[in-house]
C-alpha cells in the first residue's frame, strides 16, 4: 500500500526549474531512497513534503490527506517526521530535555510547551524519553548540553527527537553527512533497527553509496528535478543513465 504519493510536482525558483514534473510512489513499510547529484532537487523535494515550501503545481498524498498548503507542524502531527540536513536541536537544554519537549508536544500539543516548569516534572513525558535515549544509546548522557555532542550523536539525538513522536513516516536529508565512517556505520545499524522494531516508512536522501545500498528498499533517481530512474538497489546499481547522471559518467 502506498503510504505517499506524489503526482506532476512542480517548482521554480525564479528561471530556475528545481523540479520538473516529480512522480513518486512511497509504499507503507518500506525504505525509499532518494539520489542524484548536487542541486538535482531531493531537498527541495524533501521541503514540499513538509510544509517548507509549496509546489507551483501537483499534489503530495499522504494517505487520504493532501499535505499541500499544511503548516509544518499540522504535517507533524498528521505523522510526518523530518530530520533536517543541518540538526535542529535545542542547543543550549539537555539532552533530556531535548527530548521531553517533543514528546509533550506530542501528546498535549504546542501550547504545552509555553509553560516549561509543566514538562519539566511530568513523570510519564520524562520516562518515554529516557527510554527513547535508551533506545538510540545516548542515556548515559542524559544530562549533557547538547551543543557539547559530537555531530553523530547530535543527529541520534535529533532522530530521538523525531522518533517519540511516533512517526507514520519519517524523512531523512543526508543522515550520515560529515560523520566519521564509524558514526555513519552505528547510524545505519541504528535505522536498520529501527524499521523493523516499528514499521516506520523512510525516506532517505543520501550522497554517500554505502548507506543508500545498506538500507534501501527501492531507490529513485532525481536529476535536474525529475525522476530519471527508479527501481531496486540491485537495478540501480547498473543503470547506464544512473551513472551518467550521478557518478557523472
Ligand atoms: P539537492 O538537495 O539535490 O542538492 P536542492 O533541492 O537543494 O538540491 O536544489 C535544487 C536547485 O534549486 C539548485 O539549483 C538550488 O540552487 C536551487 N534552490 C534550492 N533552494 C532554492 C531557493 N530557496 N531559492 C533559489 N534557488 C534554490
Ligand atoms: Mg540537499
Amino acid at each position: 500500500m502506498e503510504i505517499l504519493k506524489v503526482q506532476g510536482v512542480n517548482k521554480a525558483f525564479g528561471g530556475l526549474r528545481a523540479l520538473d514534473d516529480v512522480n513518486l510512489s512511497i509504499e507503507e513499510g518500506a525504505v525509499h531512497a532518494i539520489i542524484g547529484p548536487n542541486g538535482a532537487g531531493k531537498s527541495t523535494l524533501l521541503n514540499c513534503f513538509v510544509g517548507r515550501l509549496i509546489p507551483d503545481t501537483g499534489t503530495v498524498m499522504f494517505g487520504d490527506t493532501s499535505l499541500i498548503g499544511l503548516k509544518a507542524h499540522e504535517i507533524n502531527q498528521a505523522g510526518v517526521s523530518r530530520v533536517f540536513q543541518t540538526p535542529e536541536i535545542f542547543g543550549d537544554l539537555t539532552l533530556l530535555e531535548n527530548v521531553m519537549i517533543p514528546t509533550m508536544a506530542k501528546r498535549d500539543g504546542e501550547f504545552a510547551l509555553h509553560c516549561w516548569s509543566r514538562v519539566d516534572q511530568d513523570a510519564e513525558v520524562r520516562d518515554k524519553a529516557l527510554h527513547m535515549l535508551e533506545d538510540v544509546g545516548l542515556v548515559s548522557k542524559k544530562g549533557m548540553i547538547a551543543n557539547s555532542l559530537s555531530r553523530g550523536d547530535k543527529r541520534r539525538l535529533e532522530l530521538a527527537m523525531c522518533l517519540v513522536q511516533e512517526p507514520k513516516l519519517l524523512l531523512l536529508d543526508e543522515p550520515t553527512a560529515g560523520m566519521s565512517r564509524a558514526d555513519t556505520n552505528n547510524t545505519i545499524d541504528l535505522l536498520q533497527r529501527i524499521g523493523s522494531d516499528r514499521g516506520i516508512t523512510k525516506v532517505v536522501i543520501e550522497h554517500d553509496m554505502h548507506v543508500v545500498f545498506s538500507l534501501a528498499s527501492k531507490i529513485s533517481v532525481l536529476a535536474q528535478g525529475t525522476v530519471i530512474a527508479e527501481g531496486k538497489p540491485e537495478d540501480i546499481k547498473g543503470d547506464p543513465r544512473v551513472q551518467e547522471a550521478y557518478l557523472g559518467g
